[in-house]
């Protein structure tokens, strides 16, 4: 079957669908057709490992896709683009024409080369109603990645009464995010609340639901979950002749190397202005405020984007925002008023603030962000005390 529309967005994930909220916005008349390779229609996925696992419900996820007034085909691959004829085909055969393209394909999570699919790679809405089916009260399971997902994960089975045990090559939770002392103290807090951490320690193979670890022990557990960071789905995009780099390759008005297709969210690598070169985000707020931009932009709005995105977390209770680059390679400069309860953390580079982690720091977001585009010179003397600000 052939398709035809103005707009066609592939993804319907949450840029996707911030995308198609923009175009009708922009283009009451235009056609707009939305093709996800997932069954349900577009959700947030920051609950799947939060509010979910606290009482929150399933139906709250789902975004209000109908008012974009969109086609939009569930279940659907899109397996090839052909940019002359300006026709995407998705995985039944059917083709899809477009005027403009939005190339919305998020990132798929990396696995291990062993474990096949007994192991539950959390990313998806299936994926969390697959966990929550198995997460019954004194089942065990092995947590793999001590990055956000991970460490996320692993509060929630614990909250609702599993016991788990979180294993990181890293030696301590979030270490490539937070300094030392922080991961440290992050790490006890686990502990304290019932996690069984192994720092410095990965699964190495599985038979059945026993693991096998790198320092030659076994581990006997009911289910094996991992966060072990996501690829960009840049397929589509590389086999096009689209420049790909670490992500789509994007301008600041979110368009490709090929002027009539755009990229948006965690697959598209864009030029922050404030940060000075090409990032690619893997956060809410950049797929949102990305793909509505896009959406935009598609339409013949000039809006460049020119955010820098934040990222916020809930680890048991605690919980941070945090904007720019938290690498733990730059240098960090931290402000406690509670060591490890609350606080700021500054990310120095070249005497400019390239991050900042707002550790139960609320409502400092916009300055942290002014904080990374003020030229500085910055330095651990003269950075301390930037944050918070109190507004009168
Ligand atoms: C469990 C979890 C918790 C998170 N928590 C936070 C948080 O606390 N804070 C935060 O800032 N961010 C968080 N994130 C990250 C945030 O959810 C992502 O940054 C965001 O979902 C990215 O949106 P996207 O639209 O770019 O990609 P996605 O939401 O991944 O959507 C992409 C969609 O495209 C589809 N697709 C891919 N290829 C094709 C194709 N060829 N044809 C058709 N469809 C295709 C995919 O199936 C998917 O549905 C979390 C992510 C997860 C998984």
């Amino acid at each position: 079957m052939q398709h035809s529309h103005d707009y066609l967005v592939i993804g319907a994930g949450m840029a996707g669908e911030a995308a198609a909220h923009a175009l009708r916005e922009a283009a009451p008349k235009a056609t707009i057709a939305l093709l996800g390779a997932e069954a349900d229609p577009p959700y947030d996925r920051p609950p799947l490992s939060k509010k979910l696992w606290k009482g929150g419900k399933e139906a709250d996820i789902f975004r209000p896709i109908d008012k974009a007034r969109a086609e939009l085909a569930l279940g659907r691959h899109a397996v090839s683009l052909d940019r002359a004829a300006h026709t995407v085909t998705d995985d039944t055969g059917d083709t899809w024409r477009y005027g403009k393209l939005l190339l919305a394909t998020g990132g798929a999570p990396r696995r291990l080369p062993f474990g096949g699919d007994a192991f539950i790679y959390f990313r998806t809405v299936g994926d969390y109603r697959r966990l929550r089916a198995l997460a019954r009260p004194g089942k065990h399971f092995a947590v793999i990645g001590g990055g956000f997902i991970g460490s996320e994960l692993a509060a929630a089975l614990t909250l609702n009464g599993c016991k788990v045990t979180l294993l990181f090559p890293e030696p301590g939770l979030c270490a490539r995010a937070f300094p030392s002392a922080l991961s440290a103290a992050v790490t006890a807090y686990y502990r304290e609340k019932g996690v069984d951490v192994r720092p410095g320690l990965t699964a190495t193979g599985a038979d059945g639901g026993t693991l096998a670890l790198s320092d030659g022990s076994t581990l006997e557990v009911d289910g094996v979950v991992a966060g072990l960071g996501i690829t960009p789905n840049v397929q589509l995009a590389r086999d096009a002749g689209l420049a790909v780099d670490n992500g789509i390759v994007v301008n600041e008005r979110l368009q490709t190397s090929d002027q009539d297709i755009y990229a948006a969210g965690d697959v598209a690598a864009f030029p922050s202005q404030a940060l000075g070169h090409r990032v690619r985000v893997e956060h809410e707020d950049a797929a949102l405020t990305m793909g509505a931009r896009a959406g935009k932009c598609m339409a013949g709005v000039a809006a460049p984007y020119e955010e820098l995105p934040f990222f916020y977390s809930d680890l048991f209770d605690l919980g941070y925002e945090a904007v720019g680059t938290l690498d733990v390679r730059l240098e960090t400069v931290e402000q406690w008023v509670t060591p490890f309860r609350e606080g700021v953390v500054y990310y120095l580079e070249a005497g400019r603030v390239r991050g900042v982690l707002l550790w139960n720091t609320w409502d400092q977001v916009e300055h942290a962000r002014k904080l990374i585009a003020a030229p500085g010179p910055f330095n651990a003397g003269n950075v301390r005390g930037r944050l918070p600000i109190t507004e009168r």
